[in-house]
């Protein structure tokens, strides 16, 4: 592997193309989740340095725009094919720091070699607009330029694929740009960093900065130098990074959270369902923006799909990430075991039957079962805030309209799921679903190509599809006369 942090989780920052700790900043700990154990430590930056790694955006922005967009594509694919080449060793990092399953951190940094190669390609169409004259002697056209310097925040559930979409859709851009990774998972996101680097940026293209979230956003955007804002995270940061944004006027793209619907139809193919929503429900220990979580399910088959459900969840095998034979590993540390723990127990006060898991394992690491909840109340916590954990929560419906309203009825409006066989319920239901993204008979695959976000509580904007790449471009109109 190209550096030693992968034996000893020593991750540094990144600025101006230099590998440096701060002093000042200081260092925090990562703790593997499976063990408890210190698995390493990462460099906090001090406020002494956010200047100097604005400064060095501004010169990489500089050099970076200056190439065209063919030759940034050949750079981004070469790191493209350097993360495909590091592959299993950042995915190695991935589990110990964060504790998901290795074939899921494999696949998380395979995928991101896709999102790579897919914005270096799309950097090269960004083309702007020869529009006529309302004379014979005029004519206007328009450029695509790239927006400066971004500033970009990313969450530890998935350290490596959100941060690359970012990272990769500003570039191709000609942007360059600051990321703040998640301090809980660091090593993954700066060992995908450290592909761009390797594969020929110029300094100060990219940044990585960790630390103090609150004080480096507000240094950050507020600074005149940086033009653009995104985030992926919880809708409470959402909304203080955009009211930041606004007060100085940044434009931003928000990824929050969500509390993905489920209905489940009478007619839906319950073999198909519960296999898909057990996967998709217990992935990464239920800490996934696109988790469903509100299982609604229509009365004669409500008691069958329970059943069912709990029967799965309870034999997926639970164990360290590095295990041989292993569905779901801990979760991300001892605040999520905590949150899901009074979620669950709130749910049991409030009326919910517990049909499976409930409590922490009793063994080294942070270890909660898939857990299932039946009859849940809407008064209850987990109902109405993301639970971001293992933990399924079902209630029956007696009529589609029933379902949508309750589907419809919390603030977030991110993934939602649909099972039914019948074209027309399909219809009414995907037309009506507040929500940026629904899924029928199937489970969401992020495919870089489709669009990518939410709508209300959970934010703005997209990060796939043709559109998300505009996000990081102006459009500048060039009138001119050619008489
Ligand atoms: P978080 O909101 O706590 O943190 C997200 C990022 O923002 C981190 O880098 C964090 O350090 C930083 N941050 C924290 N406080 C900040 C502040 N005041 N100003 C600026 N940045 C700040 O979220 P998390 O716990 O890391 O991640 C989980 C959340 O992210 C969940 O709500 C999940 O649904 C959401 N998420 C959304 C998507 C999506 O695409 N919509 C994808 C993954 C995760």
């Amino acid at each position: 592997m190209a550096n030693e942090t992968m034996e000893k989780l020593d991750v540094r920052l990144l600025i101006d193309g230099q590998w440096l700790d701060d002093a000042e900043g200081g260092h925090l700990p990562i703790v593997d989740p499976a063990s408890e154990e210190v698995a390493g430590r990462v460099a906090v930056v001090s406020s002494a340095n956010l200047q100097y790694a604005v400064e060095a955006a501004q010169r990489g922005f500089a050099a970076w725009r200056a190439m065209v967009p063919f030759e940034r594509s050949i750079v981004l694919r070469r790191a493209a094919a350097l993360v495909r080449e590091r592959g299993d060793a950042i995915g190695a990092v991935l589990t110990r720091e964060q504790g998901k399953p290795l074939a899921q951190s494999r696949h998380e940094v395979a995928g991101s070699a896709d999102v790579i190669d897919w914005f270096a390609e799309e950097g090269k169409r960004c083309f702007g607009q020869v529009i006529p004259g309302r004379t014979v002697d005029t004519h206007t056209l328009t450029r695509l330029e790239p927006v400066g310097p971004v500033a970009a925040f990313s969450p530890w559930n998935f350290p490596v694929s959100q941060a690359v979409k970012k990272l990769a859709a500003a570039l191709a851009a000609g942007c360059s740009i600051i990321l703040k990774g998640p301090r809980e998972a660091p090593a993954a996101c700066a060992e995908l960093v450290r592909c761009f680097v390797d594969a020929g940026l110029p300094a100060g293209a990219i940044g990585l900065l960790f630390g103090h979230s609150a004080e480096i956003a507000e240094y950050l955007v507020a600074h005149p130098a940086i033009r653009y804002v995104t985030l992926t995270g919880s809708v409470s940061v959402g909304k203080t990074l955009a009211s930041l944004a606004g007060m100085h006027m940044k434009p931003l793209t928000l990824e929050l959270g969500g509390h993905a619907p489920v209905i489940v139809c009478k007619d839906a193919d319950l073999d198909l369902a519960v296999s898909e929503l057990v996967k998709m429900k217990f992935l990464n220990a239920g800490q996934v923006c696109l988790s469903p979580t509100r299982f609604l399910v229509e009365g004669p088959v409500y008691e069958e799909f329970v059943a069912r459900f709990a029967e799965r969840a309870r034999n997926l095998r639970v164990d360290s990430g590095v295990a041989d034979t292993v569905d779901m590993g801990p979760v991300a540390s001892l605040r999520q075991v905590e949150v899901t723990q009074t979620f669950v127990d709130d749910a049991v006060k409030c009326g919910a039957r517990l049909e499976c898991g409930g409590k922490r394992l009793e063994r080294r690491g942070y270890f909660y079962p898939p857990t299932v909840l039946s009859n849940v109340p809407t008064t209850a916590r987990a109902m109405n805030e993301e639970p971001f954990g293992p933990i399924a929560l079902v209630r029956q419906f007696d009529s589609r309209e029933e379902a949508l309203a309750e589907a419809n009825r919390l603030p977030f409006g991110l993934a939602s799921y649909v099972f039914t066989r019948s074209v027309a319920t399909e219809a009414f239901l995907t037309e009506r679903l507040e929500a940026g993204m629904v899924a029928v008979n199937r489970l969401f695959s992020s495919n870089i190509e489709a669009p990518f976000g939410g709508v209300k509580d959970s934010g703005y904007g997209t990060e796939g599809g043709t559109q998300a790449i505009r996000n990081f471009l102006v459009e500048k109109m060039v009138t001119r006369f050619v008489g």
